[in-house]
């Protein structure tokens, strides 16, 4: 249940409701909102009785949330949230924000090159993995703290934030002193012990939705994270796996416009992941974009080919300069009030 407080309730009120909240075995979660504060009961397991709340001073509703995820949802939080990552805002109408890089951290020459470059063309953050999730344990695993040092090293050199998988629960401290957004891959979405410690970071969490999740399954593991006091959550759609042989994963764009609609937290697109094919990278890009999207994270490499990983979907520093071209043509949809408005916001 959600209890909506009345415009110009005073503290003592809040924290009245929340005390009846804690007598009633449940657990107060406050969420400010722009114009009201509204409280949210949490750790119920069956419906709450809003009659001993609603005749409380200050309360002026009392809402029954039928999801299994609160906090994500518009209807707990009806304004777009802004994640702030370095100078760098993504969500509501800000400008998307592209992110870019190799997807493993090289040798910290090639991998400063590429930076440079990354950023000339447009990206507004740099992204690469250091400790790699990959399916076979033959497979390269990433350069692991040694990548860290080289991140730090193009962190200072550019400016420009770092954003890098984290695997485990035991690592996220190590990373948090190098990354500015931590991400969750597709194959931890539903790693609770990570989401559990990543809830405690001050770092904002970049959450890649599961390979086979449902869009229930992954608003419920961002609840995770905000539900354990971490906020600044952005939501990345990376393709997840179908019947098709075509592609190495099916892009689901309409899921962005849903996410929009039901939750209030930041949605970007990985179609790097999502078609496995460098060719098809900048269309899907376009496409994520004119479906919403708040901003792309897209593997980028001075040399494709020569890619420690993923190689077959990097693209070239020229493209991502036409993915920044694009991102200004379509980011102006976002400011325009078009006749779906009303389903997209
Ligand atoms: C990556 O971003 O390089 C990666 C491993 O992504 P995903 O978790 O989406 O497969
Ligand atoms: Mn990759």
């Amino acid at each position: 249940m959600l209890i909506l407080m009345k415009s110009g309730s005073t503290i003592e009120e809040c924290s009245n409701v929340e005390a009846l909240v804690r007598r009633q075995g449940f657990e107060p979660l406050p969420v400010p909102g722009e114009n009201r504060i509204a409280i949210c009961v949490t750790g119920n397991t069956g419906p709450v009785d809003p009659g001993p709340f609603s005749d409380l001073p200050g309360v002026l509703d009392c809402i029954a949330v039928t999801k299994p995820y609160k906090l994500v949802s518009r209807e707990v939080h009806p304004e777009d949230t802004v994640v702030r990552v370095g100078n760098v805002a993504i969500g509501g109408r800000h400008e998307p924000a592209l992110i870019a890089g190799p997807c493993s951290v090289e040798t910290e020459a090639r991998t400063l090159a590429i930076a440079q470059a990354a950023q000339r063309a447009g990206a507004r953050m740099f992204r690469a993995g250091a400790f790699k999730p990959r399916s076979s344990p033959y497979a390269f695993q990433g350069l692991g703290n040694e990548a860290l040092v080289t991140l730090a090293r193009v962190r200072e050199e550019t400016g420009l934030p770092i954003v890098s998988e984290v695997l485990d629960a035991e690592a996220v401290s190590r990373m948090e002193e190098v990354v500015d957004l931590l991400q969750v891959g597709t194959r931890n979405m539903q790693n609770f012990a990570l989401l559990r410690r990543l809830a405690k970071s001050t770092r904002p969490v970049l959450l890649k939705r599961g390979l086979s999740a449902s869009f229930e399954e992954w608003m419920m593991a961002a609840e995770y994270l905000l539900m354990g006091g971490n906020p600044n959550v952005i939501l990345c759609e990376r393709g997840v796996r179908t019947f098709v042989r075509h592609s190495r994963n099916t892009l689901d764009l309409n899921v962005v416009p849903l996410v929009r609609e039901r939750s209030h937290l930041p949605v970007i697109v990985d179609p790097s992941h999502g078609c496995g094919a460098r060719d098809r990278v900048r269309a899907m890009a376009r496409a994520a974009l004119a479906a919403g999207a708040h901003g792309l994270l897209i593997e980028a490499h001075t040399d494709p080919a020569s890619s420690y990983t993923d190689a077959a979907q990097t693209i070239d520093i020229r493209t991502l300069s036409g993915v920044t071209e694009d991102a200004q043509i379509l980011g102006r949809l976002e400011r325009l009030e078009p006749v779906e408005s009303a389903t997209v916001r």
